[in-house]
């Protein structure tokens, strides 16, 4: 190792960006030298997404420049696609050159989970990126034009949610509330509407509170969304999905939330991964690989009381970043590390404008105060990443 380590850190996630805020705040002047790496020139808010990719927010809003986030003086930024890492050379390949690390941070975040099922990662779209969410927003509005040209095109207007997950239940809150717009900017009969939302469980949002499940399935077929629940959709076709035992829906519109895995990279890279995540070791470093820690989508941490691993969150991905950060240090001057122990505060899903479910500091949470609440901790990310200047700047969108 050189005189000055070399820390470089992929993805400017929730975990990347939160490791190196706070490596910028802890390290002394010449300590170690800094590298973040992301694809894009910004941070994208993903729990925001679901607004933008049904087209009742800008994509704008759900982005931060980098350079808004991180001093430059103390952190290098390198705006580059990481295409491989190779941690027998201590080296990560980026499609424009190299880097060598001492210390290496993998922050490169999920991807689609398709299961293998036929089609899904040909024909529907997912909500993972601001380019994703743009696709999917122009998407929408080009379905209804297109049943102007053909209006016996009925499939145009039925817009099909693969998965009730957290990601699913948000979106189609919000594609509920777009929906009446469109329909008034389209000259669009509401009634030919359809949003369908599939899901294979035997309930919407699996293993959440059932009370607050039952509110929230009601809140959403008030606004004219139809659940298929415990139907799993089995293959997707440029014209629909085929979802139980070959019922076919057709639709020119599939969104899938069926789930995440983590990033392919990390398994091209040889680490051992159950579906592309690796089971950190308490300190959040790869087992065999004392310089490399991993977080987020890309992590998995088992609970110490259920043995099940903790879902893949932002609120995780964050205090995993505070962690790393802070056994980096560590490290460096040769102190003692600090095992990470998730402090879970809880869960709150939006289900459109003014109503959410929530579940936080062990009390049930729904309706207004519950959007309260969610507006409340996307308020409080900003302030942890950017400060008041940031509250200001984008608060007013969430
Ligand atoms: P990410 O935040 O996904 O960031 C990964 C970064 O790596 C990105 O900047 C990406 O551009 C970059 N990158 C990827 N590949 C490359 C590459 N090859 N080269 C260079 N850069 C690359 N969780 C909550 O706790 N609360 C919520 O309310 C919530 N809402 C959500 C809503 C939606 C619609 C979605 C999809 C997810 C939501 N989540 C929520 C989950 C949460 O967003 C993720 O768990 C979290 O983003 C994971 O953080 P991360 O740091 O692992 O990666
Ligand atoms: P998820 O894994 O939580 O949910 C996916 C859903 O798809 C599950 O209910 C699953 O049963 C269903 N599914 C899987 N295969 C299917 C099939 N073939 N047919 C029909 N349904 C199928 O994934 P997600 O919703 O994308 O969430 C990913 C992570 O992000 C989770 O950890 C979640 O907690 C988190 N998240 C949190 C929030 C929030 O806190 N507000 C919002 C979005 C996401």
């Amino acid at each position: 190792m050189s005189s000055i380590p070399k820390i470089v850190i992929l993805g400017a996630g929730y975990g990347g960006v939160l490791t190196s805020l706070r490596l910028q705040k802890e390290l002394n002047y010449n300590e170690a030298d800094v590298t973040l790496v992301n694809k894009h020139d910004y941070h994208y808010i993903t729990t925001h997404l679901h607004m933008p990719a049904a087209g009742t927010d800008n994509p704008e809003n759900a982005r931060v420049n980098i350079s808004k986030l991180i001093d430059e003086f103390k952190i290098d930024f390198v705006k580059s696609t990481v295409v491989q890492i190779r941690p027998q050379d201590r080296k990560v390949i980026l499609e424009d050159g190299t880097l060598s690390y001492d210390y290496l941070i993998i922050g490169l975040g999920g991807e689609p989970e398709t299961f293998g099922i036929p089609g899904l990662a040909e024909h529907a779209m997912n909500i993972r990126s601001i380019n994703s969410v743009r696709l999917i927003r122009e998407h929408i509005e080009y379905q209804f034009a297109r049943y102007k040209r053909e209006p016996h095109r009925t499939d145009y207007l039925t817009f099909i949610v693969g998965g009730a997950g957290f990601t699913g239940i948000e979106f189609i809150g919000e594609l509920a509330d777009r929906i009446p717009e469109l329909c008034k900017q389209f000259d669009v009969d509401p009634s030919l509407v359809k949003i369908i939302n599939i899901e294979a469980a035997p309930t919407a949002l699996p293993g959440f509170d059932p009370e607050l499940v039952e509110y929230a399935m009601q809140v959403l077929q008030k606004k004219g969304v139809t659940f298929r629940i415990g139907t799993a959709v089995k293959e997707c076709t440029p014209d629909g999905v085929v979802v139980g035992e070959g019922e076919e829906i057709k639709s020119q519109t599939v969104i899938w939330t069926g789930g995440v895995r983590g990033n392919r990279l990390i398994e091209e890279a040889g680490f051992e991964t159950m579906r592309g995540r690796v089971k950190v070791d308490e300190f959040l470093r790869a087992p065999g690989h004392e310089n490399v820690y991993i977080l987020g989508d890309n992590s998995l941490v088992f609970n110490p009381d259920g043995g099940r691993p903790y879902p893949p969150t932002a609120q995780i991905a964050m205090q995993q970043g505070v962690n790393c950060a802070h056994n980096l240090v560590a490290s460096i001057r040769n102190q003692p590390l600090k095992g990470f122990v998730f402090q879970n505060k809880g869960s709150v899903a939006s289900l459109g404008k003014g109503e959410a479910i929530g579940l936080a500091f062990g009390k049930k949470y729904k309706g207004r105060t519950a959007a309260w609440l969610k507006k409340l901790i996307d308020l409080r990310y900003l302030f942890i990443i950017g400060g008041i200047p940031l509250v200001l700047r984008k608060g007013k969108f969430l």
